[in-house]
């Protein structure tokens, strides 16, 4: 293997040290900064995740509010809970676990979270915001993929980064991303014709595509960054990313491992805009409190 691995957990518990810093310094302005986590239904992946993010709250000193409801919720009432939290001012950041229950409009739930409480940063306001470089809430897997390779010391400035994926929640953005800090971006997506060659011209490689292996090696331009989104379930029961790890680890200058990667970061960052959240929605600035 010649391949350096980007270390997701290190880099992720530095991230949340941060929040937890931040969070004692606007403990100390009189302000605790509170995520409200809503999860409609048993679907046990989603348990999981929210798991993950009321731990990684109390880890980091944020106080989080677990709003669990059953299967049967109605739009209307799960925008009700959302009212009710968007007007409660000890509530920073409203996150609703997706996907939703079938018959709830996913659109209709995220454009009713206050943009100032939207820490996903999948409402319109954010979305625009970051497409025309105003300070806005990063979406958290796009923000951890940038935070991951630019830990590796690669300028993306004039690189061509190639992603592969055009989803709202993380091929778009991250893209948008990249091309904001100069690199040369090409998405690819379901009806690319000729995506071999493109990812393999591919200084930085960014897969979120949803299928196991999907990237192989000669797919890959040896000295390259590759970041792997994907995390699939195998055949054997064990999560992989959309990457041939093996294949990649022989070519790529850095890589992102599956699990241990991008999956932590994404979560840590979340920690970073609830802080973020709390801060702004008291009139405080974490750059001057730090
Ligand atoms: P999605 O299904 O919404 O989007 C997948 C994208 O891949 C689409 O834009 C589609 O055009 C493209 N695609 C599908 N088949 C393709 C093909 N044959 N050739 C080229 N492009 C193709 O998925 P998503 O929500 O963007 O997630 C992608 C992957 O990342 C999934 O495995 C998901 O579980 C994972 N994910 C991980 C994290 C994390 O924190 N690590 C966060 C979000 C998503």
């Amino acid at each position: 293997m010649h391949a350096q691995l980007i270390d997701g957990k290190a880099l992720a518990a530095a991230v949340k040290a941060e929040a937890a810093a931040e969070t004692a310094s606007l403990q100390a302005a009189g302000v605790t900064p509170c995520l409200a986590v809503i999860l409609v239904g048993e679907d046990p992946a989603s348990q999981v995740y929210v798991r993950g993010k009321i731990r990684d709250c109390a880890e980091c000193g944020i106080r989080s509010l677990e709003l669990r409801l059953p299967e049967t919720t109605t739009q209307q009432e799960l925008l009700d809970r959302i009212a009710a939290l968007a007007s409660d001012s000890t509530v920073h950041g409203i996150l609703v676990q997706l996907p939703l229950p079938a018959g709830i409009d996913e659109r209709a739930i995220i454009d009713a979270i206050p943009p100032e409480k939207d820490v996903d940063g999948f409402s319109p306001v954010n979305v625009g915001r970051m497409q025309t470089g105003q300070p806005c809430f990063l979406p958290c897997t796009p923000a951890g993929c940038i935070r991951m390779i630019e830990s590796t010391g690669t300028v993306i400035d004039g690189k061509h980064a190639v992603v592969i994926g055009r989803s709202n929640i993380v091929g778009k953005p991250v893209a948008q991303l990249l091309l904001a800090r100069n690199a040369t971006v090409t998405i690819c997506h379901s009806h690319t014709r000729n995506l071999r060659e493109l990812c393999a011209q591919a200084d930085i490689l960014v897969a979120a595509v949803g299928h196991e292996a999907f990237v192989d090696g000669s797919m890959i331009k040896p000295g390259a960054v590759v970041i792997d989104v994907g995390i699939n379930r195998g055949s054997d029961g064990k999560l992989h990313g959309d990457v041939n790890f093996a294949q990649a680890a022989e070519r790529a200058a850095f890589l992102t491992p599956v699990p241990g990667g991008v999956g932590p970061m994404t979560r840590a960052m979340l920690m970073k805009n609830t802080t973020q959240a709390a801060a702004m929605q008291n009139g405080l600035s974490l750059e001057k409190m730090s």
